[in-house]
C-alpha cells in the first residue's frame, strides 16, 4: 500500500469562501487548534499542531483528498455523491472513505417546476429537460425509474434556467426555499438529503501523523457529542430512582450518591447525549424529581 510522503504535517481541505467555511474552521478551532493565515491566504498554519488548512472551491475538495494532496476534507454529501458517481463513470477508483457527518450544512437537491405546473413525481419527470450542477445524481435518479429527460448542466444560477427558456425543470439545492420562491419555482421532490462530512484519504500514514490524524478525529468525536450534550443534577426519591433514571435522554450509568441527613432522597448526575427539554424536566419533576440543574458540557473525551 502507499505510504504517505515525508510531509509528516495533515493537510485538511475547507472551503474557501461559502457556506461550510466558517461552521469548518470553528470545528478546527473548538478541536484546539489555532492557526495563522499564510500570505496568499490559500493555507492556514496551524501554530500549536501539525495540521495546515487549505482554502479551497468546495468542488475541488473531493479530489484533493483522492489525489492525496489533503488527508482529510470538509465537504457536503452532495458533493461526494456526485464526484463518486463521476469517478465510477470513469472506471476510477474511489480513494477517499466518508469518516462521519458533520452537523452544518443541511440542505437538500430537490426538483422544482414553475409554479402552478402539474407534477406527478416520478413520471412528470419524463421527456423533460432538467437544469442542475448535479448531473450525475440526477441521471441516476432518472435511471433508477427507467425515465428519460434531458439534463441540461448549469455550473451555478441554475434557478434562472426555466425563465430563460432553457429548461422545463430545475433539480438544486434547497435549504429554506426562499431562492426557489424569488424565483416563482415550487419543490416537488427531493433526490438527496445532504450535510457536511468529513473525508479522508485511506492512504496509510507515517506513526507520527497517524497519531495527530487519530488524535484530531477524536477531537472531531468530542466537538460534535459535546453540542449535544448536556450535564443533569438532580434529587430523587430512593423509590422513583428507576422511573427518573429511565427519563434521563441518552445518558449511559448515572452516578448516584447520598444527600447527608436524609435516607430516602439521593443525588443523582448523569450526562446526556442529547438535548434536555424543558418537557422532560417536566416529566422528571412529575416523577418527583427536585434541585434540577442542566450544565452544557464543555469538552468531552470517551
Ligand atoms: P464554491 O465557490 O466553493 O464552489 P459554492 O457556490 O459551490 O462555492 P456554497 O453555495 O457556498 O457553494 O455551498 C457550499 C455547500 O453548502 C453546498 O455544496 C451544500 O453542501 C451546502 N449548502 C447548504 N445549504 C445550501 C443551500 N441552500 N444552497 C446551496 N448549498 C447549500
Ligand atoms: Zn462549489
Amino acid at each position: 500500500m502507499k505510504t504517505s510522503g515525508t510531509d509528516e504535517r495533515i493537510k485538511i481541505a475547507v472551503q474557501k469562501s461559502g457556506r461550510l467555511t466558517e461552521h469548518s474552521m470553528d470545528l478546527l478551532t473548538r478541536c484546539g487548534l489555532s492557526y495563522s493565515r499564510g500570505k496568499d491566504r490559500l493555507i492556514c498554519y496551524g501554530e500549536n499542531m501539525p495540521i495546515d488548512v487549505l482554502l479551497v472551491r468546495d468542488d475541488d475538495i473531493p479530489s484533493l483528498v483522492q489525489e492525496d494532496v489533503c488527508d482529510l476534507g470538509i465537504v457536503g454529501l452532495n458533493i461526494i455523491e456526485e464526484c463518486s458517481l463521476a469517478m465510477r463513470a470513469d472506471g476510477e477508483t474511489r480513494l477517499f472513505e466518508r469518516v462521519t457527518s458533520l452537523d452544518f450544512g443541511q440542505c437538500r437537491l430537490s426538483f422544482a417546476v414553475p409554479r402552478g405546473t402539474p407534477y406527478q413525481h416520478p413520471d412528470s419527470l419524463a421527456g423533460k429537460r432538467i437544469a442542475t450542477s448535479y448531473p450525475r445524481i440526477v441521471a441516476a435518479h432518472l435511471a433508477q425509474h427507467g425515465l428519460d429527460a434531458k439534463v441540461v448542466v448549469f455550473s451555478g444560477a441554475v434557478e434562472i434556467a426555466p425563465s430563460l427558456g432553457r429548461a422545463d425543470m430545475i433539480c438544486d439545492l434547497v435549504s429554506s426555499g426562499e431562492t426557489l420562491k424569488a424565483h416563482d419555482l415550487q419543490e416537488v421532490a427531493t433526490v438527496l438529503e445532504s450535510r457536511a462530512a468529513l473525508i479522508r484519504t485511506p492512504i496509510e500514514l507515517g506513526p507520527e501523523k497517524l497519531q495527530w490524524m487519530q488524535r484530531l478525529l477524536q477531537r472531531i468525536e468530542g466537538v460534535l457529542q459535546v453540542k449535544e450534550s448536556k450535564y443533569i443534577m438532580l434529587h430523587a426519591p430512593r423509590a422513583a430512582l428507576k422511573e427518573i433514571t429511565a427519563l434521563l435522554p441518552g445518558s449511559e450509568a448515572p452516578t448516584i450518591m447520598t444527600l447527608e441527613g436524609t435516607e430516602d432522597k439521593v443525588a443523582v448526575h448523569a450526562v446526556c447525549r442529547e438535548n434536555v427539554f424543558w418537557e422532560t424536566l417536566e416529566q422528571l419533576k412529575e416523577a418527583g424529581a427536585s434541585s434540577m440543574l442542566v450544565l452544557p458540557v464543555e469538552k468531552m473525551l470517551s
